[in-house]
């Protein structure tokens, strides 16, 4: 079997299947509908369980020998790795072992081969982005809904000609022989969670916000402040399983937030040391060795409240004012707060439906389905199809890598 395989998704678990299957000898089509590659780990700052930063992540203390350094990976040389980004699935035909599938390719504004990171761009223009300092490929990206008079002024004087505002989305039609599913997952927005005023209230924001606040290379350089003013934060809240165990929004536990609900807590504990944190919880689910995570925190003086929040008011000062029924005490409570961070589901990407539904894969709460629910081969979703990391479901990093490396060895054993 010579057909590449294509890897849908360049996050964790899509660039560990993709750097392996490649080191194997094999071809691999690996294409992500962004123009950056790396995932919602790119945004995460420190990461559990070994507290690495995200851009170099050892990965595994326990089960050694899974260290990553994604962002300086020889993801965009590698011979064997054609790396497609700002491209989507269109439609996919033939049969397993013989995928044909028409890739959409996104307009490619900035040739990231001819980019060299001048800075010019971004400087007379608000629609070029450097997603992070790490990014792969090593380029500025563009955001057409951004567009201004700059724009047309840096396409003229980019000192590479690396700028086409002109580009047009163009199609390919590829063979394969093995479609891997990387596509993770989303944070849900949780504005429909009407009694935490998320998109109204501009100090309430999401564990991811949160971490992207947290990170040194993020906009406040990772200085702790009210989204609102700016002014420095003295207390946090947060608020976990927000639209996840509830049936109005998602049934299941999504499994890995309070982990970093905990790390983020005592990330601001240790870090920031003039910010109390306090973590409203129905339960709190600690899984694996990370319950040292939920020690630290009470050692290091997290108020932990179980219960939940029945409403939250913005007073004129920018603090907010958080109603919680404690159902140990058997009271209501009120505190008073500089920031909220909500805990919010984990739910699977936008078009993950019609993915599955153009393979005929089964669902998991819209999450991929494995093939054969009992067997021990999660990863294997179909004939010649296979999935891994958020796209199963909830996962942390470890774990995601596990899966890649699961589905690698699966697809090599069909090579032999
Ligand atoms: C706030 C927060 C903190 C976390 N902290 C930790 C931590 O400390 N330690 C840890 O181990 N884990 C942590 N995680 C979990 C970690 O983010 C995941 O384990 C990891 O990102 C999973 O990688 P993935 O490749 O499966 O998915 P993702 O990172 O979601 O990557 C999926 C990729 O697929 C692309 N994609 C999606 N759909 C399509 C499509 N249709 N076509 C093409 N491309 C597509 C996306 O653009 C993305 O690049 C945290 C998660 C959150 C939300
Ligand atoms: S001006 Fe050209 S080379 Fe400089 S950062 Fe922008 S795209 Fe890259
Ligand atoms: S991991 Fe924790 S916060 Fe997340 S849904 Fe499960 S119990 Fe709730």
């Amino acid at each position: 079997m010579t057909d590449p395989v294509l890897v849908i998704g360049a996050g964790v678990a899509g660039m560990t299947a993709a750097v392996e299957l490649a080191d194997n000898g094999v071809k691999t089509i690996l294409i992500d509908r962004k123009s950056t590659i790396g995932g919602n780990a790119l945004e995460l700052y420190k990461a559990f369980p070994t507290d690495d930063c995200f851009y170099c992540f050892e990965g595994n203390r326990w089960r050694p020998g899974i260290r990553k350094c994604f962002y300086r990976s020889a993801m965009v040389d590698q011979p064997n790795i054609d790396l497609k980004t700002d491209t989507r699935v269109k439609g996919i035909s033939g049969t397993p072992g013989k995928f044909s599938v028409i890739l959409d390719l996104g307009p490619q504004y900035v040739d990231p081969k001819r980019c060299t990171l001048c800075g010019l761009c971004t400087n007379v223009s608000e629609a070029f982005l450097l997603a992070s300092p790490q990014c792969q490929p090593q380029a500025v990206s563009y955001d057409p809904e951004k567009t201004d008079d700059g724009a047309k002024k840096a396409e003229d004087e980019c000192p590479t000609q690396a700028i086409n505002l002109s580009a047009i989305q163009t199609e390919e039609t590829v063979t394969v022989s093995d479609i891997v599913i990387a596509t993770g997952y989303h944070e849900m927005k949780p504005s429909v969670v009407d009694e935490y005023g998320y998109g109204k209230l501009p100090n309430v924001i999401t564990q991811l916000e949160l971490a992207q606040m947290l990170d040194p290379n993020g906009e406040s350089a990772g200085a702790l402040v009210r989204p609102s003013d700016g002014a420095q934060v003295k207390n946090v809240m947060m608020i976990q399983c927000v639209g996840s165990r509830d049936e109005n929004y998602y049934p299941f536990c999504s499994k890995i937030c309070c982990v970093f609900a905990l790390k983020h807590a005592n990330i601001i504990s240790s870090e920031r040391n003039d910010s109390r944190v306090s973590v409203v919880y129905m339960d709190i689910r600690t899984y694996d060795q990370h319950e040292r995570y939920y020690r630290e925190t009470r050692d290091a003086g997290v108020e932990f409240v179980r219960g939940r929040v029945s409403r939250v008011e913005s007073q004129k000062d920018g603090t907010l004012d958080v109603h919680v029924y404690d159902s140990l005490l058997n009271r209501y409570l009120k505190f008073t707060v500089d920031l909220l961070v909500l805990s919010s589901a984990l739910e699977p990407p936008e078009a993950a439906d019609e993915l599955l539904s153009s393979l005929g894969l089964n669902s998991a709460s819209g999450y991929v389905g494995p093939a054969d629910p009992i067997s021990e081969n999660e990863v294997v979703a179909g004939e010649h199809v296979y999935a891994c990391g958020g796209a199963l479901g909830p996962a942390e990093v470890p774990e995601s890598v596990n899966q890649a490396r699961a589905v690698v060895s699966k697809i090599l054993q069909g090579r032999k």
